[in-house]
């Protein structure tokens, strides 16, 4: 046995249109990024969506063009990927972080409040591993104070809170097309919004803030001068990447049913096991599984660290949960506490699952925690 963590779902439909980009001549951003950014728009029920490099680079132009900077603190969670923090340093404020709900591992209004300042411009809540976010009480929140909702929802491509898609929730979402994501374009990253000017801020961050994109300057019959009005960067996907991009999100209704698939398994064979809990859906959510965790109970047999080692033995790998980042050397502040965080970054493992996962690989991932947690 030798089961992943996750597999990509890339097949002949990707190559071949990666392939016709190559032959046709174009290949950095043009037509099949702007195509993939119409149908990512119009499958998350954006108004706009503007293509980058990542999920960090969306993150940040994001922030940028928001106008965060220096002086302003931003509210995100500790239990996320680093990068999420990152990107608001990189704008230059500073990441204040909340703790969570630990049946869900999202922010909610009420952990957002408590870190809430006079220097507090935005709310960046996290759709962690796919699982949207509370979000009424998070917009009512944030318009109760004056503040921009960011979502990062790098994870979150197709989950749905109340019926509707993320995406198009708060002010700006970001997401990742990373592999160990829901699609992949190898990297790359979306941002949507339903703001126009915001759009249009956004695509010239990044194309270097330049006024014009290149496409519109080939497609042109007369000769287009551009002009500079702001500083940008170079955030641009380029047309290969999308081409992937636009056959993985014809995918991406069966990869969503196979990972809930998999996941109604994992909970249904975890049921009753008293040393482990599983993922909580609330009402109205509908989650995509881009992962599936476990949270070892402190009256297990064994540890966390422990039971990952054993499985590795067996072939089956695992990761630890989401990282707690105010834990890590550069965030450290000594007087931060997070207990509910710190609880769940300690304790919670992360279990293969992937659209291709076969029904054998399930069921030896499900017998080797039987055996080592034999509730
Ligand atoms: C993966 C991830 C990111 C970073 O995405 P990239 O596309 O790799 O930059 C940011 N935030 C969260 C919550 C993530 O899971």
């Amino acid at each position: 046995m030798n089961i992943p963590i996750t597999k990509p779902f890339l097949g002949p439909e990707e190559e071949a249109a990666a392939a016709a980009v190559i032959r046709s001549g174009w290949v950095s951003q043009g037509p099949k990024v702007q195509e993939f950014e119409e149908k990512f728009a119009a499958y998350v029920g954006a108004s706009y969506a503007v293509a980058t490099t990542s999920c960090t680079t969306a993150l940040h132009a994001a922030l940028a063009v928001s106008g965060i900077g220096p002086g302003d603190e931003v509210v995100v969670p500790s239990l996320s990927f680093i990068a999420t923090a990152n990107a608001v340093v990189h704008a230059g404020a500073t990441p204040v972080f909340a703790d969570i709900d630990p049946d869900t591992c999202n922010v909610t209004a009420g952990t957002v409040e408590k870190m809430i300042t006079r220097k507090t411009k935005a709310v960046m809540p996290v759709h962690q591993m796919g699982l949207p976010v509370d979000l009424d009480p998070m917009i009512d929140l944030c318009r109760r104070h004056n503040l921009l909702l960011i979502e990062d929802a790098a994870c979150a491509i197709g989950s749905e809170y109340k019926g509707k898609r993320i995406g198009g929730h708060g002010n700006i979402a970001c997401f990742s097309f990373h592999p160990r994501k829901i699609i992949t374009t190898g990297e790359g990253g979306m941002i949507t919004t339903n703001d126009f000017s915001m759009a249009g801020k956004l695509r010239r961050f990044r194309h270097h803030g330049m006024s014009v994109s290149d496409a519109e300057r080939h497609a042109a019959d007369r000769v287009i001068i551009e002009t500079y009005p702001e500083i940008g960067y170079n955030y641009r996907m380029t047309d290969i990447q999308a081409a992937i991009g636009i056959e993985q999100l014809k995918k991406l209704g069966t990869i969503i049913d196979l990972r809930r698939e998999a996941a109604g398994k994992y909970d249904q064979a975890f049921e009753g096991n008293h040393f482990l809990r599983v993922p909580h859906v609330p009402d109205g959510i509908f989650h995509n599984y881009q992962s599936y965790w476990i949270e070892i109970l402190p009256s297990a047999p064994l540890t966390r660290d422990e039971l990952m080692d054993m499985m590795l033995k067996k072939g089956i790998s695992t990761r630890r949960g989401i990282m707690a980042i105010h834990l890590e050397q550069c965030y450290r502040r000594d007087a931060l506490s997070l207990p509910m965080t710190e609880r769940i970054t300690g304790n919670t493992v992360l279990l293969p699952i992937y659209p291709a996962m076969n029904e054998a690989e399930l069921v030896a991932v499900v017998q080797e925690i039987r055996n080592l947690l034999p509730a």
